[in-house]
């Protein structure tokens, strides 16, 4: 049995014992792995006053040498990549396979960040007036904090802490209590790689830890990833409270397909994109809208390929799928099947019935499922599943797939499957959706554009890293400046005009 606990200031809290606790379960058993420590108000606060402490010196720390933690950083996570995969995949129940892309993906912000001196740079007009130059900087914020989810537990942080540390401030990050392992291995990374103690700190808990840091007036700035509703609640609360906010919420994201489509390529794209990650993936295909009259083709060729999946534990590195995270979440993604049927839909694929290899008998097994004729008023089309459920709606043209994306309340991913290049390049200026693969199921951007949605799918207005990113951890001051001589003398109380 494990037990987990936060780090506060360069090291495991040792502090007050914690008055609540949560398990951990190996989804892959069923079983109880390990317990974590939920931060009170109290031990919340030691973190924030530990980044605060250590704020002033990180922040006169020159960007040469924060970059050098980070060049640093990355070749330890590297070098551990499949030590953090395997941690993921114990606690989350994915595939080690995926945790590892998942930490993947993490580095290329790390990569990022360490070109933070040539990101920072401002700008410089000489002689804006006569003799007086003006010119811009960006500096950080303070203590700044990251709330994240569970279905990435390394590549979200990772989306948040290295831009800010990087930029200059001090970091509280508060993981999910589902799989809270992977962020403490990064904290010991982080150190050894020479972050100095109390930038980077890490608070377990829930609601209670959340809320003392959206109260601390300390924390200057809030990224969240995580569900709608909680993504609404940060951000009002944390806006009230004058904090910047970014909150990325949840996600259903469509991926149409157009006749002219290759439809054996389109059928390996929604079986990749609905099924990885056993469908917990904010930017997962949930919703495949079959343009006509390709509809029933296209659920035939997603059936053969479905059946051969291979689902089963993810320490396993024949298995494609692994179990979803809780024995709850499981049975609230599987009475969708029965809901939709209910309400009209067809159960093309029952998941329930997918054979498990190699999974003990108890883990939270769920196989991948299709409902078809799903139409936007069912409850399976209106609500974020967030598991290996794929809906299909069926539309009678372009125009009709398009009323669909842009009918719903979410707009974080879509993709369009097509040859013809003017249906694509009509499809990227008209949806309403933040982030657009063409061909591309699950279009995440690269560390160097920014990440986010529309809509419901995001609250503030900046996405994640990308120049969005640098943009959030700093706020900018522009400078003019006179170098005075004794010309430049007499008293002049009108209001400065160039010349
Ligand atoms: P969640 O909203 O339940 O939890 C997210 C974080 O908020 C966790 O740290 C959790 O401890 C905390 N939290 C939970 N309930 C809270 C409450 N009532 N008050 C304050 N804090 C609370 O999300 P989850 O189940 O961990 O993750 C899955 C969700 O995250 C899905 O909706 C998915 O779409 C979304 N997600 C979105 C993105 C994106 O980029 N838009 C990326 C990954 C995941």
């Amino acid at each position: 049995m494990t037990h987990v606990t936060h780090w506060i200031g360069g090291k495991p809290w040792t502090g007050a014992s914690a008055a609540h606790r949560g398990d951990i379960y190996n989804p892959a058993t069923g079983q109880v792995s390990g317990t974590v420590d939920f931060a009170s108000a109290a031990e919340v606060d030691a973190a924030v006053q530990a980044a605060a402490a250590a704020f002033p010196g990180w922040r006169d720390t020159s960007l040469v040498k924060r970059a050098g933690v980070m060049f640093a950083f990355r070749e330890l996570v590297r070098a551990r990549q499949a030590d953090i995969a395997a941690l993921i995949s114990a606690e989350h129940g994915k595939v080690a396979s995926d945790a590892a892309g998942e930490v993947a993906r993490g580095l290329e912000v790390v990569e990022f960040a360490c070109g933070i001196p040539h990101l920072l740079k401002g700008g410089f007009s000489e002689n804006v007036s006569t003799g007086v130059d003006a010119y811009s900087i960006r500096q950080p914020l303070g203590v700044v904090a990251g709330i994240t989810p569970f279905n990435f537990p390394a590549m979200v942080p990772m989306w948040m802490f290295p831009l800010a540390i990087a930029c200059g401030n001090t970091f509280v990050l508060k993981p999910s209590e589902k799989d809270p392992s992977a962020s403490l291995l990064l904290a010991e990374l982080l150190a050894e790689a020479g972050l100095p103690d109390g930038v980077f700190n890490v608070v377990h808990g829930g609601k209670e830890a959340v809320d003392a840091l959206l109260a601390s007036p300390e924390v200057r700035a809030v990224s969240f990833v995580g569900s709608t509703p909680v993504a609404r609640y940060v951000w009002e609360h944390g806006a009230a409270a004058g904090k910047r906010v970014q909150a990325l919420g949840g996600a259903k994201n469509h991926m149409v397909v157009l006749p002219d489509a290759d439809l054996d390529l389109a059928a390996d794209a929604a079986v990749s994109a609905g099924f990885g990650s056993a469908g917990e993936r904010c930017m997962a295909i949930s919703v495949l809208v079959a343009v006509d009259p390709v509809g029933d083709e296209l659920v035939a060729k997603i059936a053969e390929r479905v059946a051969r999946l291979r689902v089963g534990p993810g320490h396993d590195e024949r298995s494609e799928m692994g179990p979803l995270v809780t024995a709850a979440h499981r049975d609230k993604v599987a009475s969708y099947l029965d809901s939709g049927v209910r309400e009209g839909a067809v159960l093309a694929i029952d998941g329930r019935d997918h054979p498990v290899t190699g999974g003990a008998a108890d883990g939270f097994w769920l196989g991948p499922s299709v409902l078809d004729h799903v139409t936007p008023p069912m409850g399976c089309y209106r609500d974020e599943i967030f598991g290996p459920v794929l809906s299909v709606v069926r539309a009678p043209s372009y125009a009709g797939a398009m009323a669909v994306i842009n009918g719903n309340p979410y707009g974080n991913g879509t993709a369009i499957f097509t040859n013809d290049g003017g249906a694509a390049r009509r499809f990227t200026s008209e949806v309403e959706v933040g982030m657009v693969g063409i061909n591309v199921p699950i279009p995440v951007p690269m560390a160097f554009y920014s990440f986010g949605g529309w809509k419901s799918s995001l609250f503030g207005d900046t996405h994640v890293h990308g120049t969005e990113g640098v943009h959030f951890y700093t706020r900018g001051k522009a400078v003019t400046s006179r170098w005075l001589d004794p010309s430049h003398g007499g008293v002049n109380l009108g209001f400065p005009v160039n010349g």
